[in-house]
């Protein structure tokens, strides 16, 4: 009988339970207490940004991106089709629309001449998302933004921990988002964090994330009684879940470390399928160091996809695939448009398949994956 192997496994550092209980023996369970403030300066001092504010989940920090870039109905945001709904259903809120773009067939990120092309009269922001840890062109990327004067956000729930010319993802646009979801390296079940670089915006999110009041302004003295001064929500997390986040991000180059290890045993082992044309494995551009997020690989077509995948879950073994392209979704058809050809973003979609990679992993396990794959397309 051969054991399961998930695609997912959260890990626990060990310490999570006894964080948690110290946070409730102190009695302070909603948000932005003394684990909050951990969390808040351990991002601060790994990203290098003005301001880190803990969010429910990178949703909610996408939301808060939105609205803070001020966008009225007819505001265009340019972004890749090829993404986590999230990205876009943040600016559907804010009634602006999504103008979808392909990718980069090596990266799987933002195509920036695509970006380029696509930016008009109407464009405010232009959102990109690091895809599998890998991060985007930044340079370029952002050259693009200050020249066409609009916003870049960074969609970087996946890349915690990347790095583009040495400098931290997450601290290249005027706001970044990251996710804490337990399928994301460093995790707090549901979890995530508004990374806000540029100061102007960082008094704005303190009151967007306190429900439209100057909550944290009076907590640090500098007015004498709190009210309604903004449009706002709840977006903070309680001190529970930064109290389990806490431990995770002690651990967190532990957890990165032990991540590239597997990453890279798959790497090595698909190297010969890729040799004989079997699949094509992740491209990490020179200059990028990537978190290991995920270890996909391309095959041939869809049919042979699917046959992949079931015979791998025939053998015991969970790989999967995402993500059917925004723009032929309902809802991207509805609230957004495709700037230019998805030609790339399609073929990823119907060509992609993701392996198990979770701490704790062996090499027998990354050897039974390749295997079985290796076995299937031969
Ligand atoms: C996971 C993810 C999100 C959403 O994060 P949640 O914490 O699950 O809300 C957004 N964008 C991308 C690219 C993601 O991978």
């Amino acid at each position: 009988m051969t054991t399961f192997l998930p695609f997912n496994r959260p890990h626990l550092t060990g310490r999570e339970l006894e964080y948690v209980r110290q946070a409730a023996e102190r009695a302070h369970l909603s948000g932005d207490g003394a684990f909050t403030r951990l969390c808040h300066a351990w991002l601060e001092d790994r990203i290098g940004c003005h301001r880190a504010l803990l969010t429910h989940s990178g949703t909610a920090a996408l939301e808060m991106c939105a609205i803070l870039a001020d966008l009225r109905a007819g505001d265009e945001v340019v972004m890749p089709s090829f993404t986590f709904v999230s990205t876009a259903n943040a600016f559907v809120l804010r009634g602006a629309t999504p103008v979808f773009v392909d990718i980069d067939p090596d990266t799987l990120t933002i195509d920036e001449s695509a970006a380029a092309e696509a930016v008009g009269p109407r464009t405010r922001a232009i959102v990109v998302v690091h895809y599998a840890g890998v991060p985007c062109r930044m340079r370029e990327l952002r050259g693009l933004a200050r020249g066409k004067g609009v916003l870049l956000i960074e969609d970087a729930a996946q890349a915690l921990g990347s790095t583009y010319d040495g400098l931290p993802v997450g601290s290249f646009g005027e706001l970044a988002a990251t996710s804490f979801h337990e399928t994301k390296n460093i995790i707090s079940g549901e979890g995530g964090a508004l990374l806000v670089n540029d100061q102007a915006f960082a008094e704005r999110a303190e009151i967007v994330r306190e429900k439209g009041t100057d909550r944290s302004r009076f907590l640090k003295g500098q007015v004498d009684k709190y009210t309604w001064v903004d449009i706002g929500s709840s977006f903070l997390p309680s001190e529970i879940m930064a109290a389990f986040l806490w431990a995770q991000m002690e651990d967190a180059d532990r957890i990165t470390t032990e991540r590239l290890r597997i990453w890279d045993a798959y790497n090595a082992r698909c190297a010969s399928l890729e040799q004989r044309g079997l699949l094509r494995r992740p491209v990490v551009p020179s200059g990028c160091g990537h978190n290991a997020h995920m270890f996909y690989v391309l095959l041939r077509d869809e049919q042979l996809r699917a046959r992949v995948i079931a015979g791998l879950a025939a053998e015991g073994i969970n790989a999967v695939f995402h993500y059917v392209p925004l723009h032929s979704s309902p809802a991207g058809a509805r609230f957004g448009r495709a700037a230019g050809p998805m030609t790339v973003t399609d073929a990823a979609s119907s060509r992609l398949v993701r392996l198990p990679l979770w701490f704790g992993m062996t090499d027998a396990h990354v050897d039974r994956v390749v295997s079985a794959l290796e076995h299937l397309l031969a």
